[in-house]
């Protein structure tokens, strides 16, 4: 019997090889070179077996797998990118091959002779889908964590090992296209509706029930390889097609607008695929996901939504050396609007919290929060009855600060207001233990100033959540001054452990998110002040790719927010600050007219009662003069809107704020759903490069202001043709080095 390292193989006595993934030292199975090698052997070796009647393939972990390996995307594109320079045809020639290689295994697995039957125990996602859409039998495990998915397209590619012509060929093409070009996640359940699986079982009748179906006599061979097959609706050539095919790039441009080649490629191959033998299919979809593959879409996706945040949150920034953190208890300082969510994300992760509020009813009020959000799990069915129990026995309400003497960690979440803060911090660190952490969730407060109150500065660090705490993936971690290595650490412990991504950034007006945020809302500003109609600058960031119009995004912030981070500019740093139109813009729609935003049911947008929508606030147009739409280059506010912004990004590395181009790009899109097709702000200059970036800087500020005048970084990096990954290139003196 040959020994594999990634796989075991043993035959039972009915003939049947049970092939198991369990990769050693991984906590998932993922695709690798390696992977591909043994899988490839084992094919042979089955069918070299005369013994072997049938295998199923399952995984010795709690997940399936995950698909694809980071390593292997990594090198697929160093390979490419150092090949082009070289040889551009040969470059080209040799991803088409190389991208064909999974392709071309999982062919071999489904044409070898022998019944396969993928035994899906937990996750499976993407390349590991799509070896098991290969095999001609399928069986679920009914267990919460399975999750079935070809997410490929969230990181800017597709599915390209035969996804798209298997997946079209199985289930009906409109559900084929929903679940491809959005990439979301299906229970077993519903994998089984779409005729993705064929047996949904307990999970201890798994491997059983695959072996099962080999036993009841299994064809080997696919649906699409039987005289006569059809898709199922009969293919394009129908009248349901004539209904779906015609809308469907209609629909694709709606949701996406034009702007992620991967989820268009997606439509081409399963509308061409379907016309065609399967293999031809295969080679269609081999053809466009090279093509994808060179696409700077889907270069910085992965980069920066695969590679930089795995990187980010397995501790890329943690400093060396310090034992990881194993948190007994958190204390959360202010019950109100962020402190009970950040109690709530504390708990679901397993740590006892201490709410502490000024008083008891305040801190219960806190908790409260928690009970609602459990209890919506537990509707859901996201959580069982015992668990939510568990979660909310988890947090205790206090108003003693005393009962803070045995945390790690403390989150301090009151009013946004110095002295209040002073008198916490001085309370805190009255009973703290002797090396505990001081983590202020401050937006606006700069870390070392506050850090000032503090009789232990190094222990002392901004944690900065954002809302709604349950849903926002990051975390911005700033660095005070003084702050030391052990604060950092344990931040950056305590954000891995509740699951989110951390950046570490150095203390700023703003950090990076609210500096970035607040350059998108005043080109806004801007745009209404030239007489821009508001409906025309919403749609054109959404068109630029931005998830939230930027005046509807002022409404959730609440515009007297803005009011007041404008005014203690002004009081920090002078008139010339800011700009007075802006201002004035904003005085009069919270003094004047009341309009604080969806807090107070009228903003930009006027909030009626449901079931009805909000609406932009028509009297908008009588406070300046009306452009006519037809002057207007819709273009150019799109630009606009993500060079205001990246530039804004680019002076936070040339100040020293953010340091690591990784965190910039994955900050953005997390942050503040800057554009993902782009990789994030940095990847969006270094996509069209440097000098193509400050040229249309120098165009945009001649015509909008000299906000949008380039850096002499940038200058600089356009004369050199260097880009932010090369010159802050985040592996320098590492072996990670891409
Ligand atoms: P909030 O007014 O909803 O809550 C503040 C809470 O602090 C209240 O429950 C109050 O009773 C409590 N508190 C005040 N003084 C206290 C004291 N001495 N001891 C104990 N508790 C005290 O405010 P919020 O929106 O949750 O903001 C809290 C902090 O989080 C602020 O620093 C804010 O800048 C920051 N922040 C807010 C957001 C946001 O979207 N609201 C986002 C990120 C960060």
């Amino acid at each position: 019997m040959t020994t594999y390292i990634n796989f075991t193989v043993e035959t039972d006595a009915d003939g049947i090889a049970l092939v198991t993934w369990d990769m050693p030292g991984k906590s998932m199975n993922v695709f690798t070179s390696d992977v591909m090698e043994e899988l490839d052997a084992i094919i042979d070796q089955t069918v070299a077996d005369s013994a072997v009647k049938g295998v199923v393939v399952t995984s010795g972990k709690s997940t399936f797998s995950g698909g694809a390996d980071l390593s292997m995307i990594k090198s697929m594109f160093t390979f490419f990118n150092e090949e082009k320079v070289r040889d551009p045809d040969n470059a080209a020639r040799k991803l088409f091959d190389l991208v064909g290689r999974m392709t071309g295994l999982f062919r071999k697995l489904e044409t070898s002779g022998k019944p396969w039957v993928s035994a899906i125990n937990g996750t499976c996602m993407g390349g590991a889908l799509e070896m098991s859409l290969a095999c001609h039998g399928r069986v679920a495990s009914n267990a919460k964590s399975v999750k079935i998915a070809l997410p490929e397209v969230k990181v800017g590619i597709f599915p390209g090992a035969g996804g798209t012509q298997r997946v079209s060929r199985l289930a009906d093409a409109q559900s084929a296209l929903q679940m491809m070009t959005t990439g979301q996640s299906l229970t077993a359940a519903r994998a089984k509706a779409m005729n993705l699986v064929h047996q949904v079982v307990e999970p201890d009748q798994l491997i059983p029930a695959a072996k099962q179906m080999i036993k009841d006599g299994l064809k080997a061979v696919a649906p699409w390889d039987e005289r006569g097959f059809k898709a199922p609706g009969g293919g394009i050539w129908t009248p349901a097609s004539a209904q779906l095919w015609p809308a469907a790039p209609a629909i694709l441009r709606r949701e996406t607008a034009g702007n992620y080649p991967g989820a268009l490629a997606i439509l081409k191959c399963v509308y061409e695929g379907l016309q065609v033998p399967f293999d031809t299919a295969l080679k269609i979809e081999q053809r466009y996901f090279t093509e994808v593959l060179q696409t700077t879409e889907a270069f910085s996706m992965i980069r920066s939504l695969f590679i930089s945040m795995q990187e980010l949150g397995k501790g890329a920034r943690r400093p060396a050396g310090i034992p990881k953190t194993e948190f007994r208890k958190v204390g959360v300082v202010g019950a109100g609007f962020m402190g009970a969510s950040i109690a709530y994300v504390t708990a679901a992760a397993g740590i006892p919290v201490t709410l502490v509020d000024r008083d008891i009813e305040a801190a219960t009020k806190g908790k409260s929060v928690s009970e609602g959000l459990v209890k919506d799990s537990i509707s859901k069915g996201r959580l069982t009855q015992d668990e939510g129990a568990a979660l909310l026995s988890r947090i205790t309400p206090s108003a003693e600060y005393t009962d803070l003497k045995d945390v790690s960690l403390v989150i301090e979440a009151v009013f946004e207001d110095r002295d209040v803060k002073k008198a916490v911090i001085e309370a805190v660190e009255a009973v703290l233990p002797e090396g505990a952490i001081f983590a202020s969730n401050t937006s606006t407060l700069p870390i070392s100033g506050l850090a000032k109150n503090s009789r232990r500065p190094a222990d002392f660090i901004g944690v900065h959540f954002f809302s709604p705490v349950e849903k926002m993936m990051l975390t911005e971690v700033i660095l005070g001054k003084e702050t030391g290595d052990t604060a950092l650490a344990v931040a950056l412990d305590y954000v891995a452990a509740i699951r989110k991504t951390p950046i570490v950034v150095n203390d700023t007006r703003g950090f990076f998110v609210n500096r970035c945020v607040f350059r998108y809302i005043h080109e806004a500003y801007d745009m209404l002040i030239e007489g821009v109609p508001a409906a025309m600058i919403e749609n054109a960031a959404k068109m630029a790719g931005m998830p939230v119009g930027p005046l509807s995004l002022n409404d959730e912030v609440a515009i007297d927010l803005s009011q007041k981070i404008l005014k203690a500019t002004v009081a920090d740093l002078g008139e010339a600050a800011v700009d007075p139109k802006h201002l004035a813009l904003i005085n009069r729609m919270v003094d004047d007219l009341d309009r604080r935003g969806r807090k107070n049911g009228r903003g930009f947008y006027d909030y009626p009662a449901k079931p009805a929508k909000k609406s932009l606030w028509p009297e908008l147009k009588t406070f300046y003069p009306q452009k006519k739409a037809d002057d207007i280059d819709v273009a150019v506010l799109k630009q606009r809107f993500l060079v205001t912004i990246a530039l804004e990004a680019a002076r936070t590395i040339e100040e020293g704020i953010v340091t690591d181009p990784r965190e910039a790009d994955v900050g953005s899109i997390l942050g503040f759903g800057f554009a993902p097709y782009t990789g994030g702000v940095l990847s969006y200059i270094d996509g069209m490069g440097a000098k193509t970036f400050v040229a249309l800087c120098d165009k945009l500020a001649s015509s909008y202001g000299k906000h949008f005048e380039p850096t002499a970084l940038l200058r600089d990096m356009a004369a050199k043709a260097e880009t932010f990954y090369g010159r802050f290139d985040p592996y320098a003196g590492t072996k990670e080095a891409a």
